[in-house]
């Protein structure tokens, strides 16, 4: 059965959409969340989440180091570890855990919203949902449970809209390791 669809050769998560809307719009909701807070969006801060804000899979912080002195000044990782650290702590950006890996965010989360990430295991591609009936659901587990949860996160791994209707080549299947 010979797949007669055209190959594919995208990038890693190419979505149809334009990614400098994506960027805008992550860079004007930091902005109006530091000056509603009175937090400062320094230069670094401002091009790391610029950085996670144009790519669509997570990027880790070493990779963040080299995609910034690729176009400008080099930051040193602990710098680049404590923008990532503000941009989290002030909902600018997400860490996904199982890929210790980073993306923007571009929505206000509700307190008791679960965040869920959904993982593309073949190109990288992360998008999220939250869902406040799940969150309602796992906090009354977790409250029977006698537990007190700090990251209402769930990470789930799979398939993307984009690869699962793309024809898998021999050979060149994604080896996950
Ligand atoms: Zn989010
Ligand atoms: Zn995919």
């Amino acid at each position: 059965m010979n797949a007669s669809a055209r190959p594919e050769s995208r990038d890693h998560g190419a979505h149809d959409h334009d990614h400098s809307t994506c960027v805008s719009d992550a860079l004007a909701r930091a902005q109006a969340c530091c000056e509603e807070r009175g937090a400062r969006l320094t230069p670094l801060r401002r091009r790391v989440l610029e950085a996670l804000a144009d790519s669509h899979a997570p990027l880790g912080a070493y990779d963040l180091v080299e995609r910034l002195g690729a176009s400008g000044d080099r930051p040193a990782p602990m710098s680049v570890y404590r923008a990532l650290d503000f941009l989290v702590a002030e909902g600018l950006a997400h860490r996904i855990e199982s890929r210790n890996a980073y993306m923007a965010c571009g929505r206000a989360h509700g307190r008791d919203d679960v965040i869920v990430f959904l993982i593309c295991e073949r190109c990288g591609l992360t998008s999220e949902v939250a869902s406040h009936a799940i969150g309602r659901d796992l906090a009354w587990a977790t409250r029977a449970a006698g537990f007190t949860p700090r990251t209402p996160v769930i990470e789930i791994a799979g398939t993307c809209a984009r690869c699962e209707a793309a024809p898998v080549r021999q050979g060149a299947s994604a080896a996950a390791g």
